[in-house]
């Protein structure tokens, strides 16, 4: 009776991670969301929307001034020409903008080439959509793409291809030349690139987030989508963006109008306070969870774990077997949370071939004392694990 895409599907890991984590009161270190509340200043503009603002349906393409506030703030952080008005939609998230994307963009057959791990709300939609995923599959360490990898994965069907960058898991933020190699595909074959980029303001040090968009021949063949969630640290909320060339976004407009047609106004205010207020934030948080990763991976590293390194997003990986872990990433997650008090993401849940299962996914963007715990509960889930292996 019910459609087999979603009617396999397990419930996502994070939710299932999250769940574990709420039954038995473990640490959550699982889905990536930050344990500070956020901005005070942008959810009390929100609070102020709602008790004084307009709460009816906004304009379907979303608040003019936020509109415009993206396309200011994509002109100075990334040195974007984006037209609000013809080229800038609000969406209920990413997830809603990916899938405005996937169905207002795909036709069935279409070949989508598709990076794995990857979230894990890109292929049930693409499938829907009567797309054909075509999967190249990054590997850790250093989970980069090269020009045979693409080769093999690009066909004469080819019209799409997803790239997240900087990448949830892997913590990547990829260099100009591998997405020079990309935008040299997508130019030669035709192509277009949805493009998300929802941790583009969670990078480190000297990591620089370039948008595929501004890559030769990419302005009107790629579709922006950034995240207001990632970039304000609150995941909750829900507000996305959705940019590209007019005629695809007339497109795109045309499917978010039958997904969710709007997004709550009083959130779509205060992001726009936030982005046109927010130098301070932006300068500020990146160093705030840079020394949260450094506590995380210093601790982990006294403990005798082996760590991935990670230039953006909330995530720190684990290198189970340099680890001394010998169980693949599931089991050992699923011990950790069981046992020792502590959830993680096991990265092959990200995976739907040839899963890496060696690498286990931390969310660092907590307070010392909590990733102090969790370092505890890591070390006590290793023991458990190795006197298991006896
Ligand atoms: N894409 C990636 C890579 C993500 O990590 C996330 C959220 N964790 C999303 C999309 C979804 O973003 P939103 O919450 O705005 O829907
Ligand atoms: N993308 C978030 C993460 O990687 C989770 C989002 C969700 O739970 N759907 O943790």
């Amino acid at each position: 009776m019910a459609n087999p895409i979603f009617s396999s599907l397990p419930t996502t890991i994070f939710e299932e991670m999250s769940g574990l984590a709420r039954t038995l009161g473990a640490v959550n270190l699982g889905q990536g969301f930050p344990d500070d509340p956020g901005p005070e200043a942008i959810r009390a503009k929100a609070a102020d929307a709602v008790v004084n603002g307009y709460n009816q349906y906004p304009p379907m393409a979303g608040l003019p001034d936020l509109r415009q506030a993206v396309a200011a703030h994509y002109a100075r952080t990334q040195g974007l020409d984006l037209d609000w008005a013809s080229e800038v939609t609000v969406t209920s998230g990413a997830t809603e903008a990916l899938a405005a994307a996937f169905f207002g963009l795909i036709q069935p057959g279409d070949e989508v080439v598709v990076f794995q791990p990857f979230y894990d709300s890109y292929l049930p939609i693409i499938r829907r959509a009567g797309g054909v995923p075509r999967l190249v599959s990054l590997q850790p360490p250093h989970w980069r793409f090269e020009r045979a990898m693409l080769e093999a994965a690009f066909t004469e069907r080819t019209r799409f291809v997803v790239l997240n960058n900087p990448i949830n898991p892997a913590g990547v933020v990829l260099p100009e030349a591998d997405l020079a190699l990309l935008a040299e595909f997508c130019v030669a074959r035709d192509v277009i690139a949805i493009c998300d980029e929802v941790w583009e303001q969670v990078i480190f040090g000297n990591a620089v987030h370039r948008p595929l968009i501004a890559f030769p021949g990419m302005r009107g063949r790629t579709v922006k989508i950034g995240s207001a969630g990632k970039m304000f640290g609150l995941t909750g909320w829900k507000v996305g963006f959705l940019c590209a060339a007019p005629a695809i976004a007339r497109t795109l407009a045309r499917a978010h109008q039958f997904l969710t047609f709007t997004t709550a106004p009083h959130l779509q205010a205060a992001v726009a306070f936030g982005l046109e207020t927010g130098a301070d934030w932006f300068a500020e948080m990146p160093r705030t969870m840079a020394r949260a990763r450094d506590r995380l991976s210093a601790g982990l590293v006294r403990e005798g774990f082996a760590v991935l390194p990670s230039q953006g997003t909330y995530f720190l990986n684990l290198d189970l077997p340099a680890s001394g872990v010998d169980e693949p990433d599931r089991a050992f997650a699923l011990r950790a949370v069981k046992q020792a008090g502590v959830a993680s993401i096991p990265v092959s849940a990200l995976y739907e071939e040839d899963p890496v299962t060696s690498v286990l996914r931390l969310c660092f963007a907590k307070s010392d004392s909590v990733l102090d715990e969790a370092v505890g509960r890591l070390a006590k889930a290793r023991e458990l694990s190795l006197k298991a292996k006896l």
